[in-house]
């Protein structure tokens, strides 16, 4: 009927016949330079299309999925990528963001060239400015600021990673103690509990080989390594394990599984302790694990001196221990009926060896006290002996290929008391949230401040903070956004420089997606395609649109222009096979491939060398698997063992926290709010097609979402007296949002959900990503009292892409984050992303998309919070932290020490 209405092509007259000859499969790498396929868009006519298949990597989460890009030998352009099938990580699939890619390489509103800053810093004034001319500026600034002796005075802040040891390695060059990362609001809670257990800090579930699959949160869709664990969750349970899902939202992992507890946020551990005290009562755990690899010896040394060191007396204390945390109590702490308790207790406890855990943001993330979750999870894994093993739960670390460099700078000679402040003794990564309260309390400034893919002021709690820091010079002398794409951070910048997307960079990956390891080449694609048609490229920026540089190559040439020829820097930037001459980004990697444990003979298998190798093939397996590998090197603890007690604990002033136990009651603890009126707003859960804030140009991961309305019970929404589309304003400690309600039963009664990562925003005179801002209008109400409001939501606009004139969504979101108060854990220093809210309607003049918030109050909140990690006497033997506990580019062992 279609047809006939012409709605459709007539699809059966004569010309339109399938392929011929018989299905084939994907061709092998011997084949990718010339590849034929018929042209979609052509068909029913058959015209053939040739390609160059290029492999690289996704650069949109951190799970560095193989892509193989299409350079379409007509054009010479990249046409789209699929999923590289001879990628071990990622098996040729990809989630809807690898392929979004090509969005984001074509976004008609990318920024093609340098800019630089006219003007007041966040009016919105650019000019042009030449690279040669940026790049002299910028390090003229470098330069200035080390040659004062400052170590800590010039910092490179990191949004997405991915380039394993390259911008370190610069830094060591230069001598600072200048890494700032994201992991605050992002891992280190879950990081915390991890380390305290075995100093790796992150878990590799081997979800393909699982009995049971026990995830706390969404990671099917949208959890930690998105789609290749999602892959081999499938696996798994297509094999018959049992997927147990925890978390207060029916996430789309959620609805897949056998089991859902909808637990109340922060109460995980008391359910995986009760869970733990079932395995010890039903004698259901791992005796040979837990004798030699956990040290028992130790914590009955330090809590029971008085008994005789016997691992059954061990057992006998442990439960005893363990006894208060019964099933009923991890119901009512959960807010689900103890017969769910019970039921999936007696599933995990049964897993054995094969009890695949994870957790890596949520619950870890989203508390005071989160860090305890993973402690705890962890605890059922040492149980039932399911560390390292087949079908369970390995240290990230194991997984991951950590390269050789050509050459390693010395450690640097200071330490950043603004990354790493002395009351958070235990923090497990640099305090990044909180840096723009550090600054404002006086604690320091930075001279040169590059963000790199990196959104703060939109991504961050408290944006408007940021906004304060960026604005003020004296906080921050100069600040370089080092970005593919415009974004609310950048627009508080002094200089805008246009970075690579995924094609169009060099990076390498390797990522603990499964129980192998494996090392990935994220190329520059139009590059290698040059290269195959043996044209000769010196530089990525050759082939890159407009004037898009790749960073390896800038930090490279910044670092070159920043040494006068006195300050020993250009001396780590020479060529390990040319005497006396600059590095190429070709030897760069050709000297780290070369080193990679099997990857030469691979490649003279194939008559090539390892560079060669990973141009063609774009990925290698280093290992197969790689369980229990304690069993050669044991565990990097104090104790060398599992440390089920840690003495560090005790060391460092939380004697209550020696063992894993649920002590810490979250803010968001029932017993915390005020009644019914409070809610406890989830507001950290992803959507699985965006990033956090680099997909907004991509126009069909936009079309799909872009809108993040307010999940409400219908309890609530009945009691609220709201309906689906009505408004409510959200009051968090420091401002408010107004925001749509959706009505839904995916949501625990008394909390209420709102996605991450929509609320995109520009203001008049700013550029970009007009697939999912809104224009907003800024108003400074004086008092600290900063105002935001929508002034029209998304639209159509004219470009040589005539999709930009079809966007038909209006609804860009409301930018939640914003009003988010920042909330220190005093040990883990994690950011506690679940908020405490007030929920009401708005009234007059208060409407969709409106923010307010009190920056003096944002202060206030964040002093209240910092508080509870003053204590000036937990630093047993002046150390500033556990002097074996990780620290990125950790500082000469001296400076480890407080100094008098
Ligand atoms: S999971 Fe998706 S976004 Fe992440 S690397 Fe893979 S394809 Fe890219």
């Amino acid at each position: 009927m279609a047809q006939r209405l012409r709605i459709i092509p007539n699809l059966d007259r004569e010309d339109a016949r399938g392929a011929e000859g018989p299905l084939r499969p994907f061709p092998e790498p011997e084949k990718w330079h010339d590849h034929v396929e018929l042209d979609a868009n052509e068909w029913p006519k058959m015209i053939e299309k040739r390609y160059s298949l290029v492999p690289t990597t996704c650069f949109n989460c951190e799970s560095a999925c193989g892509l193989l890009a299409y350079v379409d030998k007509e054009t010479g352009q990249v046409s789209k990528f699929e999923g590289n099938p001879h990628h071990p990580g990622s098996r040729g699939r990809n989630c809807a963001k690898g392929p979004a890619t090509i969005n984001q390489i074509n976004d008609t509103e990318r920024i093609l060239h340098p800019m630089k800053r006219v003007g007041p810093r966040g009016e919105g004034g650019w000019e042009r400015i030449s690279w040669d001319d940026a790049l002299d500026e910028i390090s003229t600034k470098i330069r200035e600021s080390l040659k004062t002796g400052a170590k800590d005075r010039v910092v490179y802040h990191v949004g997405r990673p991915g380039h394993e040891g390259y911008t370190n390695r610069v830094l060591k060059a230069w001598g600072v103690d200048g890494h700032n990362s994201h992991t605050t609001i992002c891992s280190a809670g879950a990081r915390t509990g991890y380390s305290l257990w075995q100093r790796h800090d992150r878990p590799s579930p081997d979800h393909a080989n699982a009995k049971v699959i026990l995830l706390t949160s969404s990671h099917l869709e949208t959890g930690h390594y998105f789609n290749p664990h999602a892959q081999r969750i499938l696996e798994g349970m297509m094999d018959g394990a049992k997927l147990v899902v925890i978390d207060p939202r029916l996430s789309n992992t959620a609805a897949m599984a056998d089991h859902w507890l909808p637990t109340w946020p922060g109460s995980e551990s008391a359910l995986f302790l009760s869970w733990a005290s079932m395995i010890l009562e039903r004698e259901l755990f791992d005796k040979d694990f837990l004798e030699n690899w956990v040290n028992w010896e130790e914590w009955m040394k330090a809590d029971h001196p008085e008994e005789e060191r016997d691992f059954e007396r061990f057992i006998e204390l442990l439960r005893e221990e363990y006894s208060q945390y019964t099933p009923e109590f991890a119901a009512t702490e959960c807010k689900i009926p103890v017969e769910q308790v019970i039921e999936v207790g007696e599933i995990v406890a049964n897993a054995g060896s094969r009890l695949a855990t994870h957790v890596w943001r949520a619950a870890a993330i989203g508390n005071l006290g989160g860090w305890q979750v993973s402690r705890t999870l962890h605890l059922l894994n040492v149980l039932t002996g399911s560390v390292g093993t087949e079908g369970g739960t390995s240290p990230n670390s194991w997984s991951k290929y950590k390269p050789d460099l050509f050459d390693v700078p010395p450690d640097p000679d200071g330490w950043n008391e603004l990354h790493f402040p002395p009351e958070y003794t235990l923090s497990h990564y640099e305090m990044s949230h909180i840096l723009p309260h550090l600054i404002k309390d006086g604690r320091g400034s930075m001279d040169v401040y590059f963000t790199r893919v990196f959104n703060p002021v939109w991504t961050y709690p408290d944006g408007f903070s940021w906004i304060e820091m960026l604005q003020n010079e004296d906080s921050v002398g100069c600040h370089v956004a080092l970005t593919p794409t415009w974004n609310e951070t950048a627009f508080f910048a002094d200089y805008v420089l246009p970075m690579g997307h995924a094609s169009e960079r060099h990076d390498v990956n390797s990522y603990a997606t499964s129980s192998g390891k494996w090392v990935a080449f994220r190329q520059p694609v139009l590059r290698e395609y040059a290269r195959r048609e043996g044209k000769e490229v010196e530089f990525t920026h050759e082939v890159n649109p407009g004037e898009v540089w790749e960073e390896d190559e800038f930090w490279n040439e910044l670092s070159w222009r920043i040494d006068d020829g006195t300050m020993g820097i250009r001396e780590h930037f020479m060529s390990p096979y040319r005497e006396g001459e600059r590095i190429t980004i070709d030897e760069y990697y050709q000297y780290m491939f070369e080193r990679i444990p099997g990857l030469s003979e691979a490649a003279e298998a194939e008559g090539t060398d390892p560079l060669g190798y990973m141009r063609k093939h774009g990925a290698f397996l280093i290992e197969e698997a790689t369980y229990n590998k304690h069993q050669e090197e044991g565990w990097p603890t104090p104790s060398g063992k599992q440390e089920l007690y840690s003495k560090s604990m005790e060391e460092f002033g939380y004697p209550e926290h020696s063992i894993p136990h649920y002590r810490v009651m979250s803010h968001v603890h029932p017993d915390n709010l005020q009644g019914d009126d409070e809610y406890c707003l989830l507001p950290n859960f992803r959507l699985p097609q965006h990033i956090h804030s680099r997909s907004a140009n991509a126009k069909w991961l936009a079309e799909i979402a872009h809108r993040n309305p307010l999940w409400v019970h219908p309890r609530d929404a009945a009691k609220l007296g709201v309906s689906e589309g009505d408004l409510l304003k959200i009051e968090t400690e420091i401002g408010w949002f107004v925001d749509k309600v959706w009505v839904t039963e995916g949501i625990k009664p008394g909390i209420v959900g709102c996605s991450h990562h929509i609320g995109r925003w520009r203001r008049k005179q700013d550029s970009g990503n007009r697939y999912m801002t809104n224009e907003v209008e800024i108003e400074d109400m004086g008092g600290g009292r900063m105002r935001m409001r929508t002034v029209s939501g998304v639209r159509p606009w004219e470009s040589e892409d005539p999709d930009t004139n079809r966007v038909w969504w209006r609804d860009g979101g409301v930018h939640q984050n914003i009003t988010h108060a920042v909330q220190p854990d005093p040990i883990s220093g994690a950011h506690c992303w679940l908020q405490k809210v007030k929920i009401s309607r708005p009234v007059d003049g208060e409407s969709y998309g409106d923010v307010e918030v009190d920056t003096n109050k944002s202060f206030e909140y964040y002093k209240k919070w910092n508080e509870m990690a003053k204590d000036a006497e937990r630093h047993p033997r002046g150390e500033r932290r556990p002097l074996w506990m990780n620290r990125p580019l950790p500082p000469r062992k001296e400076h480890w020490f407080i100094r008098k």
